[in-house]
């Protein structure tokens, strides 16, 4: 049986659907600050609880027989980690932390983590491959990389299996429309550019128009959630065959800029996006394209939405006939 920490987030509801689809046995843990227990499946037993109560994480592991954990429970907003990093820092590493010591209390073997290419910094080269130095420009990508050390530790020290996956930038929704993107508040390209296009905003900033890109908006790698989930059952389905721990770059390995990604949205939902030029956001490296091979040959890891067309129909989708 799996435990997955937030798993009524977007990324993690995405994998609890599509692990039980696989026919695995879950239970799901989340503390619905940000996550909505309706995108959890009624018939997964559901603990509504902080990943940083110890007493809570016993009563789990007592209750279920569970040999690994999926990780997704974090605080993601980039702006917000620089604002209040402790908040950051306590949730995404000291309670995390806290989840490993109860998996090394409870001989829980497996634990696949959530991260995050924001552990890498301004780019130094992209394509970025896994070898990239980490070097985070925010308390954010920072409280992600100290889980990736604590992890190298345990497993030299505890025997802890692992695998880090480094997303780009998770994107799309449930092509059945069961599940999508639901953040309050939304601070994400795609879903803002699309509540335009559906008549529940006036217009999308454009953070940044004078990149050294060739339109000058900055490019990112939109990965499909449905691909991400595919990549963590794959990691867990790897460790429990004997593999050693690892780390992996999930990304379409295609950038798209910020213009691009306007048009795209136009062009599927047929409708036009007012778009208003604005200054540059603080943060925002101009180019993070990922290289996905490693993933691809090592966990034969096969992306289904290679294209961003194809993404932006499954968010329009979930934007159309959204639950929550
Ligand atoms: N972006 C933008 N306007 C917005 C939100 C985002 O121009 O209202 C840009 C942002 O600067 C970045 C890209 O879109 O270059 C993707 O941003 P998002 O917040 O979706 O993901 P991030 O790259 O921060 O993980």
């Amino acid at each position: 049986m799996i435990l997955v920490t937030g798993g009524a987030g977007y990324i993690g509801s995405h994998y609890v659907q599509y692990a039980r689809e696989q026919g695995e046995a879950l239970v799901v843990l989340d503390n619905l600050v940000y996550g909505h227990r309706e995108a959890v499946p009624p018939d997964v037993p559901f603990y509504e609880g902080d990943m940083g109560d110890r007493a809570l994480l016993d009563r789990i592991f007592s209750t279920h027989r569970i040999d690994a954990v999926v990780h997704f429970a974090a605080y993601a907003y980039v702006g917000e980690s620089v604002q209040q990093p402790a908040r950051y820092y306590q949730n995404n590493t000291v309670a995390a932390l806290t989840v490993l010591e109860a998996m090394r209390a409870h001989h829980v073997p497996y634990f696949v983590f959530s991260s995050t290419c924001a552990t890498y910094g301004n780019p130094q080269y992209v394509p970025i491959d896994e070898r990239h130095p980490q070097d985070p420009i925010n308390p954010y990508g920072e409280s992600k990389l100290f889980v990736e050390r604590i992890l190298r530790a345990y497993d030299q020290a505890y025997g802890l299996r692992y695998v880090a996956l480094r997303y780009f930038n998770a994107a799309g929704a449930d092509p059945q429309g069961r599940i999508g993107e639901s953040h309050d508040p939304e601070t994400h390209l795609i879903p803002l550019v699309l509540q335009v296009a559906k008549g529940v905003r006036e217009s999308v900033s454009i953070f940044g128009t004078d990149y050294d890109t060739p339109d000058g908006t900055c490019i990112r790698d939109y990965i499909h959630i449905l691909d991400l989930a595919q990549a963590h059952a794959q990691a867990l389905d790897r460790l429990r065959a004997g593999a050693p721990s690892d780390v992996y770059n999930l990304g379409t390995e295609q950038g798209y800029s910020v213009r691009e990604v306007i048009a795209m949205c136009e062009r599927v939902t047929g409708r036009p996006i007012r778009a208003v030029e604005s200054p540059r956001r603080a943060g925002d490296p101009p180019r993070l394209v990922a290289s996905a091979s490693k993933a691809r040959t090592q966990l034969d890891w096969k992306p289904r939405f290679q294209d961003l067309e194809e993404i932006v129909r499954t968010a329009w989708n979930w934007e159309c006939n959204r639950r929550f």
